[in-house]
């Protein structure tokens, strides 16, 4: 999300510099896929409020000439976004009252989120934090201070997870002194990374990120976030065996899109280049009800359906599981 904490040094590094010359007007994206903007009903009042992010790599993997390209609807602002939908609320996961301090988030038992920052390499039309309060909630570097330090007192914490916005937007310096301080909490032991840039840009995981998490006593889980299997290139692959190599565990968790993946052949597609790549397709949720998004929304009947599908074409390990957050409930709920 765009309402970035300033965790970011100058651009150095080759991935800053790419994150730097990312598109952020819609009638250049639209340029860029040979597309007449009319034609995609993109909307500058729904860029006003949740501007457009999206940086070149992720755009060379869009089909050129095709307003329905499943990667271009994830990112481009249109004019759906503006319609009041009864259900789609601002926080649909009730998170702002899950804040247990500045920058920490606590759901589930024994363990806790983190919000390292606000910003993203990418805003995806559907995310469910696009109006998160980052600016109050703490996601800073005295925000985090605190929630670091009310981690330290928790025994109970055995797995932090990183998150935001995309906490790999953090500088190198600033993640691993996080890590360090975790590697000191004898009580910890997993470090879990929610992250969508080895995706949209994979150029974030060079050696620098390689040496903040690699020293780390902890186990490290790496949750990617892809949703077709357009986006998972060459490069994409490349950064999925230099986390694995950290060493950790890689996931995906993707999220049921109308127009964007809502087909058993694009989710079965998806699943086995993830596995070709080495990653456990993990999560596939159905959306969140965050305003702005309705559009995307696959009925529940619909989702089943297709996870049926999916495990009738598939082996077991190759099917994610089709999930529902519920806010207060002390766990996602399985769908199937
Ligand atoms: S879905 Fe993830 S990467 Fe996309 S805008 Fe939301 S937090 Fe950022």
């Amino acid at each position: 999300m765009s309402t970035a904490a300033p965790l970011r040094a100058a651009p150095s590094a080759r991935w800053q510099r790419e994150l730097a010359d990312a598109i952020r007007d819609p009638a250049e994206l639209c340029a860029a896929v040979g597309l007449d903007p009319r034609e995609v009903g993109t909307s500058g009042a729904a860029g006003d409020s949740f501007p457009l992010l999206v940086p070149r790599p992720f755009v060379a993997r869009m089909r050129r000439g095709d307003p329905h390209d499943p990667l271009l609807l994830q990112v481009l602002p249109r004019a759906a976004e503006e319609r009041d939908v009864a259900g789609y609320t601002a926080d649909p996961l009730g998170e702002s009252a899950a804040l247990a301090a500045p920058g920490l988030v606590r759901k589930y038992a024994g363990r806790a989120l983190v919000l390292v920052t606000g910003g993203c390499a990418v805003n995806c039309r559907y995310c469910f934090r696009r109006e998160f309060p980052y600016a109050t909630s703490g996601a800073t570097r005295r925000g985090i201070d605190e929630g670091l330090a009310a981690i330290a007192a928790d025994p109970s914490l055995s797995e932090v997870i990183l998150s935001g916005g995309d906490p790999l937007l953090a500088d190198d310096g600033f993640l691993g002194g996080i890590v360090t301080r975790l590697d000191a909490m004898p009580h910890v032991r997993r470090l879990r990374i929610h992250t969508r840039l080895p995706v949209v840009l994979p150029s974030r995981v060079d050696a620098g990120l390689v040496a903040a998490l690699g020293a780390s006593r902890l186990a490290r889980v790496v949750v990617l976030h892809a949703n077709h299997p357009a986006e998972l290139d060459d490069a994409v692959a490349a950064a999925v065996r230099r986390l694995a190599a950290l060493p950790a565990i890689v996931l995906n968790q993707a999220v049921l899109l109308a127009g964007v993946n809502d087909s058993a052949a694009v989710l079965a597609a998806l699943s086995q280049r993830l596995v070709e790549l080495g990653v456990v397709p993990y999560y596939l949720h159905v959306l969140d009800h965050v305003r702005g998004a309705a559009h995307f929304e696959v009925a529940e009947q619909r989702a089943l359906a297709l996870h049926r599908e999916l495990r009738e074409s598939l082996p077991g390990y190759a099917v994610p599981r089709l999930v529902r957050e519920v806010p207060g409930e002390p766990a996602k709920v399985w769908l199937a």
